[in-house]
């Protein structure tokens, strides 16, 4: 069966340019969209996004700068500096790339965040608008999934999507965003009893665990919509998705890629996201 290459790669760049076109607008008008990046010690894959999304930034047009700080610094220390920044007319957007060292409580990092600087989405005030159907930063990988959904004309209203994992920043917004258009959702994760039973009813999979390669083409119904979230690096080096893909895909109406799927929509919808609040501004 042929199936369909989801090409995040292709459209996050459409998307860049886009946004480019938005941002040169508003520069005319006196407004430079500023990103603050805050990057807590070394941790390699952290080092590897934020400089996607300095990249990103340069290309789009908005003034971004990294922070760097010592993994020791304290968190009255890493609280105070977002605040700081929270003032800080000139900086629309604050991204603290987590995982944070474990001396410093992550959840009181980012609750310091001003929600309407939040291009993350991670704040209280933006998850629980996004729950109940309110403008929000909706969180970038899931709004980058929705987004491919969109320019794919992947119409979810009345299917069955089924996604596994159920972290803050992926599986529950995601389902949220599903729901919201019209979805069927069902949320599965570690202590989900019998996974296959209900993916192979699926019509869409998300698939955000972190586990390399465990869909396997028994789990797929054919012609499914197959969204691989998951980032690994396998025994090589290589970045891998958490679906076997070479098996997976025939059987697929549409799949994304690892890596070029919905990585580079995530930083494309991180760039979008601050776009939007220097708008607000
Ligand atoms: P988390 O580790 O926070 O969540 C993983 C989820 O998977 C949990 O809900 C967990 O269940 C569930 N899970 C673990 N094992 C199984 C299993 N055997 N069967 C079913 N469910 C299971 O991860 P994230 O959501 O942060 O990230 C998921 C993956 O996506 C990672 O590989 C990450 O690197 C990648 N990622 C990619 C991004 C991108 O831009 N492409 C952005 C963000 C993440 P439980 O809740 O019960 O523990």
């Amino acid at each position: 069966m042929s199936y369909q290459l989801i090409d995040g790669k292709g459209i996050a760049a459409k998307i860049r340019l886009e946004l480019k076109e938005e941002v040169d607008y508003l520069i005319q008008q006196g407004i430079t969209p500023g990103l603050v990046v805050i990057l807590v010690g070394n941790h390699p894959a952290s080092e590897s996004y934020v400089k996607g999304k300095i990249k990103a930034s340069a290309e789009v047009g908005i003034d971004s700068q990294l922070i760097r700080l010592p993994a020791e610094i304290t968190e009255t220390e890493l609280l105070a500096r977002i605040v700081a920044l929270n003032e800080d007319p000139s900086v629309d957007g604050i991204l603290v790339q987590l995982p944070l060292p474990d001396h410093i409580d992550a959840d009181r990092v980012i609750q310091t965040i001003d929600p309407k600087k939040d291009v993350d989405g991670f704040t209280p005030i933006n998850m629980g608008n996004l729950v109940i159907g309110q403008e929000a930063f909706i969180p970038c990988t899931p709004a980058g999934i929705m987004e491919l959904f969109k320019r794919y004309e992947i119409d979810v209203a009345g299917k069955h999507a089924v996604v596994i994992g159920r972290s803050n920043i992926v599986g529950k917004p995601i389902s949220l965003l599903l729901q919201q258009a019209n979805a069927t959702v069902t949320m599965c994760h570690s202590r989900t009893r019998d996974l296959l039973k209900f993916t192979q009813q699926a019509d869409i999979i998300i698939a955000a665990v972190g586990r390399e390669h465990m869909l396997t083409s028994d789990y797929i119904k054919p012609g499914a919509v197959v969204i691989d979230v998951g980032i690994n690096r396998n025994a090589e080096g290589k970045l891998v998705g958490d679906v076997k893909f070479d098996e997976v895909a025939p059987l697929t109406k549409a799949i994304t890629p690892v890596p070029k799927g919905v990585g580079p929509m995530t930083i494309a919808m991180l760039m979008a996201n601050t776009v939007l609040a220097a708008k607000r501004r």
